[in-house]
């Protein structure tokens, strides 16, 4: 039988991605939605987080689709209810705050998501088998987006916990750190950010092990979003956000985009079992880029 949940956060990617995926799928029965405006027709819509908690003590599982600042609060006062909660990624502004989040979950015996969906692209799990038995000469990630595409107008990712272009950087870091049979860690960094701005809209980050990262905001045109690894029997290349994967220019693995169905495929297996998944490395490398980071001030940026 379906398991009620609420979608909280009416906005791009819960409109993009979670209703879609949430409709299509056997494992849950989208019951509520909590949003100072959006809506999904024909769901209950709330606008207060607290009243679909008190109102609806039949829905058991809830989805945060906010952005990183507020998402706290609410997954506080779900947890607090007795509910289980999955969290979009980056799984909050700060470590210190999923970490209590992790021990209130633990305390009452609720399963917590920190959920990364590019980890569920298709050639992210044959590129971390492939990658496993090879030696690794070098890896250099290049990810760049169109801010102006993926996030219009959305002021937030620019202000204090936004995160600037880790906020689509993390995605890569999320992949990365499921693919490398070894952890690496930052050594340095240097972070673009516009003089109008509180977040980087460009990085260049080096990790030990011989990994680089480009990161970048304005990218017009073609976007790019690939990972490519060296080895001592290949080279491995992930395009398209890990969609699809080569070796030595040969495909492997194509596919549509099925992130967000096996996000909440997973979503019900932890429900099922009361368990947790809360892997914070990729917000760990963020943190430490952000600590290490050389700053420097770029032209002013508007949406
Ligand atoms: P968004 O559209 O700006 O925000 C989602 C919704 O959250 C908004 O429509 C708003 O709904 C609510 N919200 C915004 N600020 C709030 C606040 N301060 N307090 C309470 N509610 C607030 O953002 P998004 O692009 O969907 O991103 C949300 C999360 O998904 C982010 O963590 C992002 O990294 C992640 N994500 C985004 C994308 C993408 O392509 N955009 C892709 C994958 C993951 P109401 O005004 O109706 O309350």
């Amino acid at each position: 039988m379906a398991t009620k949940i609420a979608l909280v956060g009416i906005g791009k990617i819960a409109v993009d991605q979670h209703v879609p995926a949430l409709k299509a799928s056997a494992d849950w029965d989208l019951a509520a939605t909590v949003s100072r405006s959006g809506r999904v027709d024909g769901i209950e819509a709330f606008t207060d987080m607290a009243a679909m908690l008190e109102a609806r003590p039949d829905i058991p599982v809830v989805s945060l689709a906010l952005p990183p600042a507020p998402r706290f609060a609410y997954a506080e006062a779900c947890l607090k209810a007795g509910r289980h909660v999955m969290l979009e990624k980056p799984p909050g502004m700060t470590l210190a705050e999923i970490h209590m989040l992790e021990v209130m979950a633990a305390e009452r015996n609720l399963s917590l998501y920190a959920t990364w969906h590019s980890r569920m692209a298709t050639g992210v799990q044959p590129a971390r088998d492939w990658l496993a038995d090879k030696v690794i000469r070098r890896v250099h990630i290049t990810w760049r987006e169109d801010v102006r595409k993926w996030h219009p107008g959305q002021d937030w990712v620019f202000e204090p916990g936004g995160m600037g272009v880790f906020d689509p950087g993390i995605n890569a870091l999320s992949i990365l750190t499921e693919i490398l049979p070894a952890p690496v860690r930052v050594i340095k960094a240097r972070l673009e950010t516009p003089e109008n701005r509180q977040t980087p809209i460009g990085a260049q980050i080096t990790f030990s092990d011989n990994v680089t990262m480009d990161l970048d905001w304005r990218q017009e045109g073609p976007q790019t979003w690939t990972i490519e690894a060296e080895t001592d029997g290949g080279t491995l290349t992930l395009t398209d956000g890990g969609a699809n994967m080569s070796i030595d220019g040969q495909a492997q693995v194509t596919d549509g985009d099925r992130e967000y169905p096996r996000l909440y495929a997973r979503m019900a297996d932890l429900v099922k079992t009361g368990a947790r998944d809360m892997d914070l490395t990729p917000m760990i490398h963020v943190s430490d880029a952000m600590m290490l980071g050389e700053r420097v001030v770029v032209e002013p940026f508007h949406f």
